[in-house]
């Protein structure tokens, strides 16, 4: 078999770091990163959180099938619609080679072996052990440190329990040792990664919790910033903002999905916190926190989300002055609680409420960052601006994402001063004052 692979990522994060060790394993295997027309196998992961994101896909895939009569390549389908699908993923696609659930990624290079043979399907969920998996960052600056995989929360429209597992932890040593091989291999942030972080280690008796895994993070990597998603409002608390108020390399960033603002919707959706609560804890955020990011997650439309329910949802969005929102029209996903409930939200009122809730995120999203214009920031620098290659693109301990002109020297990967200068809807613009090493 010839050796050059693509790997092609749908989704959130998750699947954006499963893919950086399916390169660190095929890698240690003989195999070399390829665009797609050079790949000898190709392989998806793919996202079913909501069926957009599952018809995106669909279409990439048929998009390849030329490819697949021409050359004969390897398709392989992982992540969580292939964990969903198994074999009816074949069965719909008789021209994919390989289907590979959410735990089998650190098996790819002998399923790749196995697929060229005759089309294989493994979606296997006896545990996931990533202690010893090769990891290829994708960014050299950055390296995303898995803390919990699974999730037990079973929010009742959330697909993520059913193809994802159990929640799982993995040992605080094991998180450090990864975490010190990333910093020597040049790491200058560590983001630790779990579906609920705040859970870390909950079912264990005496064992430590996420403050203190955050903490030991913190101390032992002085010059790294860090950070951790996504937090739940249930089990994020107090001690969490202490821990990031007393740590300095912590960032004061926070992503807090609030999902609904109606405490009736919330308790349909089994998220186990009231409105009240998280206000709460959005103000301790804002007033312990000087300069704090909090970003969070939405869903509008959710069955019986009635007129009063979602204007309960803009009140909260306006007390809580969210920095940023990711805004999502609720879809039923089959086999979860919600989806035995009447969708009964009508598409035309579900986006109705949508544009009426994104005309409040995006007027906050815009003030959040005039406020930091004529102030200083120090940043990380990721590289070279997606739209202007002759500015910088960096990103503030809060997230935000910063523009500004490129001098001669290289400075990607590296810490910065700049002066904002200026903002547009989604980011800040600024001026460099030092380079910071
Ligand atoms: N574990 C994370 C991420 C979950 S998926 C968390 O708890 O925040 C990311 C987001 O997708 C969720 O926060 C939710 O807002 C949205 N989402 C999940 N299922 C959905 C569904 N069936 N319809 C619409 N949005 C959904
Ligand atoms: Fe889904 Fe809820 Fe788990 Fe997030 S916490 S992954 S929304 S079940």
């Amino acid at each position: 078999m010839k050796k050059n692979y693509a790997v092609v990522t749908l989704g959130c994060q998750m699947n954006v770091h499963d893919g950086e060790r399916i390169s660190g394993v095929l890698e240690s295997a003989g195999w070399r990163e390829a665009s797609l027309k050079d790949a000898d196998a190709v392989i998806f992961l793919t996202c079913c959180v909501r069926g957009s994101a599952e018809r995106r896909f669909y279409g990439r895939l048929s998009s390849l099938k030329p490819l697949k009569d021409r050359k004969g390549i390897l398709i392989a389908v992982g992540g969580c619609l292939a964990q969903k699908e198994g074999l009816r993923l074949l069965e719909r696609a008789p021209y994919v080679d390989l289907v590979f659930g959410t735990q089998q990624y650190p098996r790819i290079a002998e399923l790749l072996a196995r697929a060229a043979e005759g089309a294989t399907c493994a979606t296997g969920m006896d545990g996931l052990h990533l202690d010893n998996i090769p990891v290829k960052r994708k960014e050299d600056f950055r390296a995303w440190i898995t803390i919990t995989h699974g999730c037990d929360n079973f929010c009742s429209y959330c697909v993520v329990p059913f193809v994802r597992g159990r929640e799982a932890s993995r040992p605080a040593p094991e998180i450090l040792a990864e975490a010190s091989r990333q910093v020597e291999g040049g790491a200058r942030e560590i983001v630790l990664l779990g579906q609920n972080v705040n859970s870390y280690r909950r079912r264990e008796e005496g064992a430590s919790r996420f403050v203190d895994l955050l903490r030991q993070v913190g101390s032992a990597f002085p010059g790294v910033w860090i950070r951790f998603i996504t937090s739940h409002p249930r089990d994020f608390d107090e001690s969490v903002i202490r821990a990031i108020a007393d740590t300095p390399n912590v960032c004061e960033y926070v992503h807090l999905p609030l999902q609904s603002g109606s405490d009736r919707i919330l308790a349909a959706m089994n998220r186990g916190y009231t409105r009240a609560a998280y206000l709460r804890k959005a103000e301790s955020l804002r007033s312990s926190l000087k300069g704090v990011v909090l970003s969070t997650d939405i869903i509008v439309g959710f069955p019986g989300e009635r007129e009063e329910d979602f204007l309960a949802t803009l009140e909260m969005v306006e007390s809580c002055r969210f920095d940023a929102a990711f805004t999502f029209i609720y879809n039923p996903r089959p086999g979860t609680a919600a989806a035995r409930l009447p969708d009964d939200v009508t598409p035309e009122e579900k986006h109705a409420r949508m544009e009426r809730l994104l005309h409040v995120t995006r007027r906050l999203t815009a003030e959040s960052l005039r406020s930091r214009v004529g102030g200083e920031e120090v940043v990380l620098v990721e590289g070279e601006s997606f739209r202007d290659p002759a500015c910088w693109r960096a990103r503030t301990r809060g997230n935000q994402v910063v523009h500004f002109p490129r001098e001669e020297q290289d400075i990607a990967g590296k810490f910065a001063r700049v002066a904002i200068t200026a903002c547009g809807s989604w980011c800040l613009h600024g001026r460099l004052l030092e380079v910071l090493g």
